[in-house]
């Protein structure tokens, strides 16, 4: 229990921050330690030599002016050597062939140094670091100096500086996680507002949203798309609950007909005739339930992306004209003028069942809302700058009003209900959709212009078939 809550937080993104904030600060201390202990220490290894060398000048000055006075001379190294900010300072004295002579105060024992040149020069001798020089004086015999003193100083502030480096990096390194897991904690507490919101959502109820801060930072952004994402599959469901509701409606009136038949069938003994009168209605009304079956597949298909070209052409032409012969009976009926005024030869991508629909949809809403002696009128065109067959079907009839007019390719949608034809394909309100969803398979696009009482003219474009 207690391990799989260790190992539930180990995987929280704020535990990870936090441990990377830890070993960031881990290597920027770490750096920043050697670096600036380093460079210390070599500035004080600098400066310490620089005062050596200048020591053995100073000794050389001292000797050409107190030397006569050896005593004075004495003292004064003496007093040098008390005095001197370099702990156990010394100094010592040979003549020209390296035999001590006098040494200063704190002076260790040394073998006498070797090859001494004019120049001073730095040497170490044991744990001390000395300075040399040998001192050819006008008028004065031949010495040779050596001075120097001990490292502990430069250790000492080295040693100090380390305690104070290493004080501070301990605290970097014991705050760092700490605070990184506080800051890691406020950062993601909108998270954990996410994760408990969106838990909770059910596809009944999607009316939460997540709350935004107005900081406009990465984690609203996040909310902010959740938010609309939710508002999108809210809308989806709606449409799709209200799509169910209406196909059930739909189906309910042919079946409800066709019960009607069987049960007046059933009620008595009729003459054949009369059986054949209610068979027919059957047939009929099985007829309208088969086109609502087909129509409500091909728009799933839609939805299921299943309605791509995918290899399938047709001449669109051809459907066109078919359509076109086959609607004339129904335009003569009702007193419509149909006719074609271009049949351009056109090839376009898509399987010819599914562009048969979309011009049929088109010609039978052109003739059921045009009034008799109206006309409709079918053109097949191609723009070869934008490579695309262009299919318009106008008709002078009813129009459709501008309230109307962006809902009409929603399913299910009549602008008038009262206006729906008993029997026959369409009626239902899925024709457009039905030619909205196929057009836009096929890459296309269906666009409508209409003026109430003046007509309406629907134009669809779709890809020619690349030669
Ligand atoms: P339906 O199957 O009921 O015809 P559609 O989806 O084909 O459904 O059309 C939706 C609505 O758009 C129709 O009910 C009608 O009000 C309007 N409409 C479609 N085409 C025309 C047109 N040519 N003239 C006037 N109204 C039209």
């Amino acid at each position: 229990m207690l391990f799989a809550r260790l190992r539930e937080t180990l995987h929280t993104l704020r535990f990870r921050l936090a441990a990377w904030v830890a070993l960031v600060a881990f290597l920027v201390v770490t750096f920043t330690f050697i670096a600036v202990r380093e460079l210390v220490r070599r500035t004080l290894v600098h400066e310490f030599n620089q005062r050596l060398l200048q020591d053995a000048v100073d000794v050389k000055l001292a000797y050409q002016q107190l030397y006569p006075d050896r005593e004075q001379f004495h003292t004064a190294m003496n007093r040098k050597a008390q005095d001197h900010p370099h702990v156990g300072w010394f100094l010592q004295w040979y003549d020209g062939d390296g035999n001590l002579m006098w040494s200063s105060i704190n002076a260790p024992k040394l073998p006498p140094p070797r090859e001494v040149g004019d120049e001073p020069e730095l040497r170490d001798a044991g744990e001390f670091r000395t300075a040399v020089a040998r001192l050819d004086e006008p008028g004065l015999p031949t010495r040779i100096a050596r001075l120097g003193s001990t490292w502990h100083s430069v250790e000492d502030d080295v040693s100090l500086l380390n305690r104070i480096l290493l004080l501070a990096g301990i605290s970097v390194l014991v705050l760092a996680p700490v605070g990184g897991y506080l800051l890691a904690g406020r950062a993601t507490r909108p998270l954990a507002q996410i994760i408990a919101t969106t838990s909770k959502l059910q596809p009944r109820n999607l009316g939460e949203r997540l709350p935004l801060r107005g900081t406009g930072d990465e984690l609203d952004q996040v909310s902010q798309t959740i938010n609309s994402m939710l508002d999108r599959i809210a809308t989806y469901l709606e449409s799709n609950r209200d799509f169910i509701a209406n196909a059930a409606h739909e189906l309910r009136s042919p079946l409800a007909a066709i019960r009607t038949s069987v049960d007046v069938a059933l009620d008595r003994l009729r003459t054949p005739d009369e059986y054949a009168g209610l068979l027919q209605d059957v047939a009929e009304e099985c007829g309208r339930l088969t086109n609502l079956l087909n129509r409500l597949l091909l728009l799933a298909e839609g939805d299921a992306g299943r309605l791509v070209a995918s290899g399938h052409q047709a001449r669109l032409d051809k459907i066109v004209r078919e359509s076109v012969d086959m609607f004339e009976p129904v335009a003569d009926a009702q007193g419509v003028e149909l006719k074609v005024s271009n049949l351009a030869s056109v090839l376009v991508d898509g399987d010819e069942y599914h562009l048969r629909q979309v011009v049929r949809n088109l010609i039978d809403n052109a003739i059921k809302f045009t009034p008799a002696s109206g006309r409709v009128t079918v053109e097949l065109a191609t723009d070869g700058v934008r490579n695309q067959a262009i299919l318009r079907v106008s008709d002078t009839g009813v129009g459709i009003s501008a309230q109307d007019l962006p809902r009409i390719f929603e399913r299910f949608y009549r602008a008038d209900r009262s206006r729906r034809r008993e029997g026959g394909p369409g009626g239902s309100g899925l024709g457009l959709a039905i030619c909205s969803t196929v057009v836009s398979a096929l890459q296309g696009t269906i666009q409508v212009n209409s003026q109430p009482g003046q007509g309406s003219v629907f134009t669809v474009t779709l890809p020619l078939v690349s030669s």
